[in-house]
């Protein structure tokens, strides 16, 4: 059975290539790689979007002030 590399478009062979369909493991990985990071896009705006919703994005900001003053706490 042939096909093609889905990354690199080179003519693979289910009887030839261990990891058929793609031509080599760096191309299965590769592959690989780019669902984790679909993934990974996907997910983000959905995290913005509840911390708009909840905030309006200012929490976001006061946020970032607390992570500053927490450090210094100890120190006082
Ligand atoms: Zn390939």
């Amino acid at each position: 059975m042939k096909h093609k590399c889905p990354i690199c478009k080179v003519e693979t062979d289910s009887a030839v290539h261990e990891d058929f369909p793609f031509c080599s493991e760096r191309c299965r990985d590769r592959d690989l790689g780019n669902w984790a990071s679909e993934k990974y896009v996907v997910s983000e705006p959905v995290f913005d979007e509840e911390d708009l919703a909840e905030g309006k994005g200012d929490s976001i900001v006061l946020r970032l002030d607390d992570d500053l003053d927490n450090p210094n706490d100890p120190e006082h």
